[in-house]
């Protein structure tokens, strides 16, 4: 199936061969202190990484992952829940900042030179697909989609989390994707208007399907959670942050223990994303899959498969 829309689609840059000359001084740090830098986005760490190759491999800050991985950048909003879009905070910095993966800014853009890229990585991971961006994007043409998903299937030592908003697509696209069991498929839902992503969901045949409720905006009491593996809830950060309930985070967390479904609280948020911190009746809530963590190679973290 093709979008029809491939040719709309803005190239990468051909050789990022060199990151541009680092600031003096952090223009992020300075200007937008609200950002949490990751250590490989950061031009003044000598240490990150990646910085050379202009690769795009980065330690994630996020708490549910190890790593990031992004042949994909850019997208559009689609609902309420993109208002803050952190990926498009994030790479209108990395912009001026002269980063050559960047120099389209939001736009969607295409990394086919980072396709294979976590063949090299070694180690496992549980890697976070498409951090800067929405796989299921109409601007990713289907074939590079598939490309994605035969990477996956040809590294069964990570586990790969793939999250979208765009479920449709996901639903329309799903017959013609290699679904390896390493890949958790799942999709973000701010408030009960949105439950019918978790519908397209639950159709696709991914072995491990959750849900991400953030930013959650609103309470939801019924949530759908026959076939689902995790949620994991978490309130808005940044500039203009609207706030969390404590009651709507616990009414999910009941629906979850009484449906045996891990739960995983990520964030209150608030002016950064670690600003309110992440307990919630004096705890921490770590849930994680019951399968598909140790069967590919991750060990179990600590905590992850306690059970409600
Ligand atoms: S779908 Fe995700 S990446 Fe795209 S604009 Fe919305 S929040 Fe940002």
């Amino acid at each position: 199936m093709s979008t029809g829309l491939e040719g709309t689609v803005t190239p990468a840059p051909t050789s990022p061969s060199r990151w541009a000359t680092p600031p003096r001084r952090c223009w992020a740090r300075t200007s937008v202190p609200w950002f949490q830098c990751a250590p490989s986005d950061c031009l003044d760490n000598p240490t990150a990484d990646p910085v050379p190759s202009g690769e795009m491999a980065e330690n994630s800050p996020i708490e549910w992952t190890d790593a990031t991985w992004n042949p994909v950048t850019g997208c559009t909003k689609v609902s309420p829940g993109c208002k803050h879009c952190y990926a498009e905070r994030l790479a209108t910095r990395l912009q001026r900042m002269a980063n050559p993966r960047y120099t389209n800014g939001f736009s969607v853009t295409l990394h086919r030179d980072q396709l294979e890229l976590p063949l090299r990585w070694k180690s496992p991971r549980r890697i976070f697909v498409n951090s800067m961006s929405d796989l299921f994007h109409e601007l990713v043409p289907d074939r590079f989609i598939q490309d994605v998903f035969q990477t996956m299937g040809q590294a069964p030592w990570h586990v790969f989390q793939v999250l979208t908003k765009r479920s449709r697509r996901l639903f329309e696209l799903c017959g013609e994707l290699s679904w390896s069991p390493n890949i958790w498929q799942g999709v973000s839902v701010e408030s009960k208007d949105y439950l019918w992503r978790i519908e397209d969901l639950a159709k696709t045949p991914a072995a491990v399907k959750f849900l991400s409720l953030e930013p959650l905006l609103g309470p939801i009491d019924r949530l759908p959670l026959e076939g689902i593996d995790w949620v994991i809830v978490g309130g808005e950060s940044g500039p203009g942050h609207r706030p969390i309930e404590t009651r709507w985070v616990r009414d999910i967390v009941l629906q979850c223990s009484a449906a045996a479904v891990p739960f995983f609280f990520k964030q209150w948020g608030g002016r950064t994303a670690k600003s309110g911190g992440r307990m919630l009746d004096n705890r921490e809530w770590n849930g994680m899959p019951r399968v598909g963590l140790t069967q590919h190679g991750l060990a179990t973290p600590d905590g992850t498969q306690e059970a409600y």
